[in-house]
């Protein structure tokens, strides 16, 4: 009998069931999840503290509610141990559960970078529901916070936290922020930014040794800086949580291997969302869970040989990436932005609209901030004409 089973339950998983229910209201699907099983917008997490929210505001839907509205079995709380391929079953709580097809949606780990005498279980990481409920309380008693990591999510972490009233340290060991995103021409302006709201922002420097005291912790430096804070946030950037297929002999590079049709190497097993590497890419963002889904339903629910089937290939567009700084937001795109030889720049009281060429003189990505984010679809669409995805 056909039973689609999902590992996971965030919005990749989420996404995966509501594509598959557009197109067969029937067909059998088990989602197991090692959390809750509730529905919310994990971006909002960048956002929580200042706008003094509680894990219910976050909540769109239960487990239960979920359930009822698409259909589907779920199993909360609920960690796959193993998987067979031979058998095409998973094993939970030492019970097995047959899949005709196998959806890998396990998301990825915050990683914590290692320091002499930092405690693992003592860092707090913020890529859930669940350790937004965890860490909450402590998070709303600390006054000095220190954030490992200024990327995308160190930056939005570190400014909410900053606007909520705590004084917010971010220690990154490159030599500027968003260094992954953005040239420094716009990473300097941000880190003005966040300076001036009060930001302490040591680039070129990583946490090497931590000293747990009776209040407090004190974080020595690489560039020999003594930090005392109350609580450490890592936001250094995620692992995909690729154990389960690697113990399967599943192909796993940075994440679990993908083609263009969300399959792994196994047979009628797929992955999708953070935990999946396509086109060599880990992409830890909605936007391609949200096409990866449309294909892995058609996937799913159609027998190879039928036509909607041939149409069913990933295809990925030129997104836009935001970082939600609210008083200086950062909107870009482009595939190869890092790659772009020289930048035609247009700084003014309003922000920054750079647009970003390769050797060939063809336009490779943009970035706008400031108030020119409004110019981002514009230029999207130019970026399309240029190098079309
Ligand atoms: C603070 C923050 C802000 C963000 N902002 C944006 C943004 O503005 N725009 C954007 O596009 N993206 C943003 N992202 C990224 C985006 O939220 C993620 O890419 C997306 O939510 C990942 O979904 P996922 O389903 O792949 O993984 P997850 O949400 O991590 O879900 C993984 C699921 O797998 C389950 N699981 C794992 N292993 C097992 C197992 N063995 N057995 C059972 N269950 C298991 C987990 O319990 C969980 O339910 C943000 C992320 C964070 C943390």
């Amino acid at each position: 009998m056909s039973n689609i089973v999902i590992v996971g339950g965030g919005f990749a998983a989420l996404q995966t069931i509501k594509m598959v229910r557009k197109i067969d209201q029937d067909i059998a699907i088990t989602m197991i999840t090692a959390d809750s099983g509730v529905e919310y917008s994990k971006p909002n997490l960048s956002h929580v503290f200042s706008q003094a929210q509680a894990p219910e505001d976050l909540t769109q839907h239960s487990a239960q509610q979920l359930a009822e509205q698409y259909n589907v079995v779920i199993k909360t709380k609920a960690l796959v141990s193993e998987i067979d391929t031979e058998q095409q079953c998973v094993y939970v709580d030492g019970q097995s559960i047959h899949y005709s097809k196998l959806v890998l949606a396990t998301g990825a780990t915050p990683f914590i970078p290692p320091a002499e005498g930092l405690k693992r279980n003592a860092t707090i990481t913020l890529n859930s529901l669940e350790e937004f409920e965890k860490h909450k309380a402590q998070i709303d008693d600390a006054q000095r916070v220190t954030v490992i990591g200024g990327g995308l999510i160190g930056v939005e972490l570190a400014f909410d936290l900053q606007t909520a009233g705590k004084n917010v340290t971010i220690i990154e060991p490159a030599s500027y922020l968003l260094n992954s995103l953005v040239p420094p021409f716009v990473s300097l302006e941000l880190e003005r930014e966040l300076t001036k709201a009060g930001v302490t922002v040591e680039t070129d420097s990583a946490v090497c040794r931590a000293t747990y005291l009776p209040d407090g912790v004190r974080l020595q430096t690489t560039s020999s800086r003594l930090i005392r804070t109350d609580i450490v946030i890592a936001a250094a950037g995620l692992r995909p949580n690729t154990l389960l297929a690697t113990q399967a002999g599943i192909n796993v590079s940075r994440g679990i291997v993908v083609d263009e049709t969300m399959r792994t190497s196994a047979e009628n097993v797929y992955a999708i969302g953070d935990c999946a590497e396509i086109e060599g890419r880990v992409m830890a963002y909605l936007q391609p869970a949200i096409l990866s889904a449309n294909v892995l339903a058609k996937r799913l629910t159609t027998g190879e040989g039928e036509p909607l089937l041939r149409e069913a290939k990933l295809s990925l567009p030129h997104i836009i990436t935001k970082v939600k700084t609210p008083s200086y937001p950062i909107q870009l795109a482009g595939r190869d932005i890092q790659t772009a030889q020289s930048w035609e720049t247009r700084f003014d009281p309003k922000g920054i609209i750079a647009k970003g060429f390769n050797e060939e003189n063809q336009m490779v990505g943009f970035i706008v901030t400031g108030q020119h984010i409004k110019a981002a679809f514009p230029l999207l669409k130019e970026l399309q004409i240029s190098s079309p995805s």
